[in-house]
C-alpha cells in the first residue's frame, strides 16, 4: 500500500442476529456513508456471527484489503461476545484489564443502584495491550482502536446508538489526524428527473458524455417516481463544487426538460409553489389510487392553505352521485376511460368549490385487467378553471408499483398545466 493512495476502510458487522435476519445490519450502511464523506470510502464489508474463528476469517481478509478496519458488534458483557478476546488474539496482543474503565464500569452501576460491578462486565474493562480507548458517553462498552502493521483496526459496540456515538464523538477526528491528506471525500449531487424511462435518459445522456468534466461519475438511480442522476466526484470541497456545476450544466442540455420542477426531490413541493403563486385550490378525485395522492400533497406541511379535499371515488355509485358523471358515460366507456378522469377532475372541482380538480382511474391490478384495457391502464385528467386536459398511460409493475407511478404521472400533468399558465 503506498504511503499516497487514497486511504480505503472495511467494515466487519459480527452478530448472529445480522446472519439470520431477526436484526438487519445498519452498521454497516451508516459508517458506508460516514467513511465515504469523511474520503476513507469502504471498499468491502463483512458480516459474522458470534464466532472467533469466522471473525478471525473476516479480520484477516480485511487487512488485506483496506488500511481502516473497523468491527462492530460482540463488545458486551455477555458468553456470545467474542469480538474484543478473538481480535486481540488475531493480533498477538495480550488483554489487560484497565482499572480506569473499572472504576466508570462501577461508577455507572453504582449510579443504577448496583452496589456491586456483575463480574461478567469485567470483560469490557479488557484492553487489547498498547490499544487506545474510545469513550462510548451513551453505553458501558468503550470503543479500542488498535495499531497493527501500519493498519488501523477499531472496534466498536453493535447498539447502532453507541457506535454512531463513538464514530462522531471521537474515531471520526482520530481518523482525520490519522490519515490527514490521504482522506479524499466523496461527494454527490442529485439531479432528480421524472416522466422519461431510465433507458431513454441514458440514452440522452450518452450524446453529451463526453463533454462532461473526466473526474466525475455518474449513476442513474430509477425510483418509482422517476429516476434520479446522481453525479459523484472525490474531491476538496471547493474543487468538487465547481467540477459538479461543470457538469451539471453539461447534463442539463438534455435533461432541464424532465427535471421540471424537480428542483427539489417531490414534484408535490413544485406543485404546492405554483399553487401558492396563484393562488389556486385544489380537489382530488381519486379511484386507483384510493387517496395516494391526497395523502402526497397533504404530506406536506402548510398545504391546507390551497387543499380543499378530495373524494376517494371507488365505485361507480360514487362517480355519479357526487361527481356528477352520467350513469351513460360509464356504461358506454367504462370506468376506466377518459371521459369518466376528465368527468371526475370537473366534478371535485365543482363539488369542492376548487379552482383545480383532479381525476384520475385505472386498473391497478393484479386482476381487472381487459385486451383492451390491461392492468396498469390508467386514465388521469386535471382541470384549471374549467379548461381540461387528459392523458393516459399503461404503467408496468406491481398494484403498489402501478399506484405510485400512476401518482406522479398525474402530479407531473397538474405540474404542467399549472406552469403553463392560463
Ligand atoms: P452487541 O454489541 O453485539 O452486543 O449488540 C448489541 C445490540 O446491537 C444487539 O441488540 C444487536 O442486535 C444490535 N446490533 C449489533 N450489531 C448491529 C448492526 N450491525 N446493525 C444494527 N444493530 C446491531
Ligand atoms: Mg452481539
Amino acid at each position: 500500500m503506498s504511503r499516497n493512495k487514497q486511504v480505503e476502510a472495511a467494515v466487519v458487522a459480527v452478530g448472529e442476529e445480522l446472519l439470520s435476519g431477526e436484526t438487519t445490519d445498519t452498521n454497516g450502511p451508516w459508517l458506508g456513508r460516514k467513511l465515504a464523506a469523511l474520503g476513507a470510502p469502504v471498499v468491502r464489508r463483512w458480516i459474522v456471527g458470534d464466532d472467533a474463528e469466522a471473525i478471525q476469517a473476516a479480520l484477516s481478509a480485511a487487512l488485506d484489503v483496506a488500511e481502516l478496519i473497523i468491527v462492530t458488534g460482540g463488545l458486551g458483557p455477555t458468553r456470545d461476545d467474542l469480538t474484543r478476546p478473538a481480535v486481540a488474539d488475531f493480533l498477538g496482543l495480550d488483554l489487560r484489564s484497565d482499572p480506569l474503565i473499572v472504576d466508570d464500569l462501577r461508577e455507572r452501576f453504582r449510579a443504577r443502584g448496583f452496589p456491586d460491578l456483575p463480574t461478567s462486565n469485567l470483560s469490557q474493562a479488557e484492553v487489547p495491550h498498547g490499544a487506545r480507548v474510545l469513550a462510548n458517553a451513551l453505553g458501558s462498552a468503550p470503543g479500542l482502536l488498535m495499531e497493527h502493521e501500519g493498519r488501523s483496526v477499531a472496534l466498536l459496540p453493535g447498539v447502532p446508538r453507541e457506535m454512531r456515538g463513538i464514530f462522531e464523538d471521537v474515531l471520526g477526528d482520530v481518523i482525520r489526524d490519522r490519515f490527514e491528506d490521504r482522506l479524499v471525500p466523496l461527494i454527490h449531487r442529485t439531479l432528480y428527473t421524472t416522466g422519461i424511462p431510465e433507458s431513454v435518459l441514458g440514452e440522452r445522456v450518452d450524446e453529451v458524455r463526453a463533454g462532461l468534466p473526466e473526474e466525475v461519475d455518474l449513476a442513474f438511480l430509477p425510483g418509482l417516481r422517476g429516476v434520479s442522476i446522481r453525479i459523484s466526484i472525490r474531491s476538496r470541497a471547493d474543487v468538487a463544487a465547481k467540477l459538479l456545476d461543470e457538469a451539471q450544466d453539461v447534463l442539463d442540455s438534455v435533461v432541464a426538460p424532465h427535471r421540471i420542477g424537480m428542483e427539489k426531490s417531490d414534484l408535490v413541493e413544485a406543485v404546492a409553489d405554483v399553487l401558492t403563486s396563484e393562488s389556486y385550490t385544489l380537489a382530488v378525485a381519486e379511484s386507483c389510487t384510493g387517496g395516494l395522492i391526497t395523502k402526497r400533497i397533504t404530506d406536506l406541511p402548510g398545504s391546507s392553505a390551497y387543499f380543499q379535499g378530495g373524494v376517494i371515488a371507488y365505485a361507480d355509485s360514487v362517480k355519479i352521485e357526487l361527481l356528477g358523471i352520467e350513469e351513460v358515460t360509464l356504461v358506454e366507456n367504462g370506468a376506466v376511460s377518459e371521459v369518466v378522469a376528465a368527468g371526475m377532475a370537473r366534478g371535485v372541482a365543482d363539488l369542492l368549490n376548487a379552482d383545480v380538480g383532479v381525476g384520475i382511474t385505472g386498473i391497478a391490478g393484479p386482476g381487472g385487467g381487459t385486451p383492451e384495457k390491461p392492468v396498469g391502464t390508467v386514465w388521469y385528467a386535471v382541470a384549471v378553471q374549467g379548461d381540461v386536459r387528459t392523458s393516459h398511460q399503461v404503467f408496468s409493475g406491481d398494484r403498489e408499483a402501478v399506484r405510485e407511478r400512476a401518482s406522479q404521472a398525474t402530479l407531473l400533468l397538474l405540474y404542467q398545466m399549472l406552469a403553463a399558465g392560463p
